[in-house]
């Protein structure tokens, strides 16, 4: 029989005012394999974030703030393969980008090989670059890519900010343990993809 546990409470931040020239939103593989009906390794609450997603990509690109797509990406033999089903082989529809979230060519898409999105990839550089200190971190899987994400940033001393009903999970035990170490271990901030405000 399954252990019972008590979920504790998870401090809820109503608001957050980020200023857009520090701030990069940071959607993560909200991919045809994740989210669409058919896709490999179907998340089956991420379709229901896409237009919270799609709202908070919107309010970014009117503030002038960057918009950061991670795309998983894999090729035959990939060692991921021995935990996962085989999921977003490099150029077929199940690792494109939903339709709904398309990236604009002012966005950057960067591709990863693995959960965290500062791994093998330029997005620690390109943050530094642009003067960015603080990531609003969306997508799916929340206790996967976007937590390994939000670590990788809190270890770098980004201020880490979750819309949790702009993530998703296959367990709400796993997205419950995962806010809360947002909160605790990260000192980030939960808050609604309404409470995000890019601006004062
Ligand atoms: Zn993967």
């Amino acid at each position: 029989m399954p252990e019972t546990i008590a979920v504790p409470d998870l401090p809820v931040t109503e608001r957050v005012a980020l200023d857009p020239q520090t701030t990069a939103l940071v959607v993560i593989d909200m991919q045809n394999d994740f989210v669409s009906p058919g896709g490999s390794l179907l998340v089956p609450d991420a379709a229901a974030t896409v237009p919270l997603i799609a709202g908070l990509i919107d309010q970014a690109r009117a503030a002038g703030a960057r918009v950061v797509f991670s795309q998983d990406t894999h090729r035959d033999g990939d060692p991921e393969f021995a935990i996962w089903p085989v999921h977003v082989l490099e150029g077929g529809w199940g690792w494109e980008i939903v339709e709904e979230l398309r990236p604009r060519p002012e966005d950057t898409v960067l591709r990863k090989p693995r959960y965290d999105a500062f791994y093998g990839t330029p997005l620690d550089h390109l943050l530094r670059q642009w003067g960015v200190r603080t990531l609003v971190i969306c997508g799916t899987v929340a206790n996967i890519c976007v937590h390994y994400t939000a670590a990788s940033a809190a270890l770098r001393w980004y201020d880490v900010v979750i819309p949790r009903d702009a993530v998703s999970a296959l367990d709400p035990f796993d997205l419950a343990a995962s806010l809360r170490q947002t909160t605790g271990l990260f000192a980030g901030r939960v808050t609604t993809a309404g409470g995000v405000v890019f601006g004062a």
